[in-house]
């Protein structure tokens, strides 16, 4: 089958790089794709190589954002408030099983604009909720996950509206997504150029957890006055993690950032967000959150003010931080100059923040521990996490040690240390 949207070699090293580093699939291991329609034809790709890397059996969840948003404007208003038990069933059989995760991201960023924030949020917490062990799953890494994206119609139009049709938005979206992903260069494979890029994460992670900083302060132009305590025994994570069965795993493909979790009582100030945050296929844009030993006490937006209180106050801990993430401004998806509106690609082409839960294992042997335990070490315990960016050209970011001293992270928007 010919096709002028992509190049098939590089679509089966992409494919390729999520099965071996992504995924990390051992013989006989079930996996679960979530893939939209749309998409149809990267699942059917993604499960024969899983069944060639010796995956034992394959189960793809569908999702649809025309069905979504259909349902959302029609069903009974009572559906909003129960997240169906055989599709927990489902999942917590599959994670409690030891299957692996893969996540197609492709959404139309704003599949639901119009439909009430009302019924979004009551399904939000009823979904958080109901979905609690799962979520601990992932967030311990208990299962090896992956959320990696390809190009949708609706998506591409939105990244280049000014494409001369959906063919040609298709096609630029391909190739940009191989570009970030190092897919297709003339100096070797993805996979080789993975081990180099995760190798130099991981040095920036050691450096920064050298330094054990006490408190980073945020500063720029665009309002940002922020300052974050962060806990003892922090640890600094980026270029994948190990799972709990011990072999490594890629979250995201593509990953730029290293991050770390802050003292959930210890963030006081402003932020303001540098990109538009799409939360439950809404736009969140021009916003600014002000906290107070740690908790948010104010938050505006110039569009989509009540997704932003709705992400905010629909979940329990959710109005306080729980990763603290760095990149570059001037990085390989940054320096595309995209707005991807999708959080995958958006959130490794900018610092970004995230309310909600912290990753366990950033503080040292956080994912062996309670969620009491953990709360007692400082870190935030949610149902729920979500990025938001507020990297920018002028950012200034000053770590300060426990004897006080100031050290420079970041300067005009790039990494120093
Ligand atoms: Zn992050
Ligand atoms: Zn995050």
């Amino acid at each position: 089958m010919g096709n002028t949207l992509y190049n098939e070699a590089h679509l089966d090293e992409y494919v390729d790089l999520i099965m071996r580093q992504g995924i990390n699939i051992t013989p006989g291991q079930t996996l679960v794709i979530n893939c939209p329609v749309d998409c149809a034809f990267f699942a059917r790709k993604a499960s024969l190589a899983a069944y060639e890397a010796g995956a034992s059996n394959v189960y793809i969840r569908w999702n649809d954002d025309a069905c979504s948003r259909i349902k959302y404007l029609m069903a009974d208003e009572k559906v909003f408030d129960v997240f169906p038990p055989w599709d927990k069933l489902q999942l917590d059989t599959l994670s409690q099983e030891g299957a692996a995760f893969l996540s197609v991201s492709a959404a139309d960023p704003e599949a639901f604009k119009g439909v009430s924030p009302d019924r979004l949020s009551r399904f939000n917490i009823a979904s958080s909720t109901a979905l609690k062990g799962y979520f601990e799953k992932i967030i311990t890494h208990g299962v090896r996950w992956c959320i990696a994206s390809i190009p949708s119609e609706a998506w591409a139009k939105k990244v280049f509206p000014k494409a001369a049709d959906t063919d040609e938005a298709m096609s630029l979206l391909w190739k940009t997504i191989f570009s970030a992903t190092r897919v297709g260069g003339t100096d070797g494979k993805a996979c080789e150029k993975w081990q180099a890029h995760v190798a130099r994460l991981k040095e920036r992670a050691a450096a920064l957890n050298r330094y054990q900083f006490a408190a980073l302060r945020y500063n720029n132009s665009a309002g940002t006055d922020l300052y974050i305590e962060l806990p003892q025994n922090h640890v600094w994570q980026g270029g994948g993690d190990i799972a709990k069965d011990g072999r490594a795993f890629l979250p995201n493909i593509p990953t730029e950032e290293i991050f770390t979790a802050p003292k959930a009582s210890g963030a006081n100030g402003t932020v303001v967000g540098t990109m538009p945050s799409i939360f439950r296929s809404n736009l969140i844009d021009g916003f600014s959150i002000t906290f107070k030993d740690g908790k948010v006490v104010s938050y505006d937006a110039e569009i989509g003010k009540e997704h932003l209180k709705n992400m905010i106050y629909d979940i329990p801990a959710m109005d306080m931080l729980g990763e603290i993430a760095l990149v570059d401004f001037d990085s390989p998806i940054s320096n595309t100059g995209i707005l991807f509106y999708n959080t995958l690609y958006d959130e490794n082409a900018s610092c970004h923040l995230a309310l909600g839960s912290a990753y366990p294992d950033c503080i040292k042997g956080g994912a062996e521990m309670t969620e009491d335990e953990r709360k007692e070490n400082g870190i935030n315990i949610c149902d729920s996490h979500h990025d938001f960016m507020i990297g920018s050209a002028d950012l200034s970011i000053i770590g300060i040690t426990a004897s006080g001293e100031e050290i420079a992270v970041f300067s005009n928007g790039n990494f120093v240390i």
